[in-house]
């Protein structure tokens, strides 16, 4: 996959849909009363969160296994990732009867290990980042001949990713402010690069958070750089972006309107919103939307609508948030 150097675009995306029709859920959206008062016009959530899996990391897995050939599907196919991928590729590889081996970091939770366990796959914990995860990865390519689908610096998985952006536009004609969580950057380029191709004038505002922002930092210094990797309730934000990114940084940089950066306590009072008023569990990932309407620092004169990644988050830990613990880095990494 990672031979596919060009960028993507519409052409890309739509035969994506496509492919991908019948095996993901065309998730739906839900105006919000009360984020809608305070961001003065309409606020719609995409609540993907209830995509299979969780997270709307299946678009993307899903489409890279079914461009392969069934030489390389029978190779097996192998990822580093920090839950959401891993999970998405082992359902998506077992749906095609493949088999998907994931490798993660010592920093992700064991929650989300054990359910990739029990979707599967096998999974290798090799040191504590997402790159020395990665570098597994390429062991398993260079001795094993297994095939890569990483998580999103990837054509296919960008593509799939941007099947989202199609929905949007479908669902809610009028948008004029799309929030998207970032961190790798393959869900924020798919979904540009989708409603970017269909309304221009749309503004696309990518949302991480302060503690370990990759392609921020990247953003600001005009090429992908590395930064140090912090535990945060937004885990499925963590990770580098990669020193030799080929796609999504460049993407980000040149389809991103703004990146706004949210402080832990932000993140969890997205959360509790999410849950409270809205009656939905995400992860801390999936908040960062609510979490910047609630921070006032979201600015639009038409409807806006803000996509709920993910909820996979551990429920004892959601408790606690909930229940007004702060997201206090200590508390999220115990
Ligand atoms: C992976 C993930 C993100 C970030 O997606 P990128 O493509 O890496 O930017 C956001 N939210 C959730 C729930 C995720 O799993």
């Amino acid at each position: 996959m990672s031979q596919h150097r060009q960028l993507v675009s519409l052409d890309d995306i739509r035969p994506a849909a496509a492919r991908i029709a019948g095996h993901v859920l065309n998730t739906p959206t839900m105006q919000s009363a009360a984020l809608g008062e305070l961001a003065g016009v309409p606020v719609h959530l995409k609540l993907e969160q209830h995509q299979i899996t969780g997270s709307f990391k299946l678009r993307g897995a899903t489409n890279a296994i079914l461009s392969l050939t069934s030489a390389e599907r029978a190779r097996g196919v192998v990822a580093a990732s920090t839950g959401n991928h891993g999970r998405a590729l082992a359902h998506a590889a077992r749906a095609q009867g493949a088999v998907a081996t994931i490798c993660m970091s010592r920093l992700v939770p064991g929650n989300k290990v054990s359910e990739i366990h029990k979707l599967g796959a096998e999974v290798r914990i090799a040191g504590n980042s997402q790159d020395e995860a990665q570098e597994e990865v390429d062991r398993l390519v260079a001795d094993k001949g297994m095939v890569s689908v990483p998580p999103f610096d990837d054509a296919a998985v960008i593509a799939g990713q941007g099947t989202l952006g199609l929905e949007i536009v479908d669902q809610v004609p009028e948008v004029e402010t799309v929030l998207v969580p970032l961190s790798g950057g393959g869900l924020a380029a798919g979904v540009a690069c989708a409603i970017k191709a269909l309304r221009p004038n749309t503004r696309i505002i990518g949302l991480t958070m302060e503690r370990g922002a990759a392609m921020k930092a990247s953003r600001d210094a005009g090429h992908p750089v590395q930064i140090e990797e912090l535990p945060s309730l937004a885990d499925s934000l963590g990770g580098g972006i990669g020193l030799g990114n080929a796609l999504t940084f460049a993407m980000c940089r040149d389809l991103l309107d703004d990146v706004i950066l949210l402080s832990e306590e932000e993140i969890a009072a997205g959360l509790r919103h999410a849950y409270a008023a809205e009656r939905e569990i995400v992860e801390g990932a999936g908040a960062v939307g609510v979490a910047a309407l609630l921070s006032g620092r979201v600015t639009s004169t038409g409807p806006i609508v803000a996509i709920l990644s993910g909820r996979n988050i551990d429920m004892d830990l959601h408790r606690r948030i909930i229940n007004g613990a702060s997201a206090l880095p200590v508390e999220v990494a115990a």
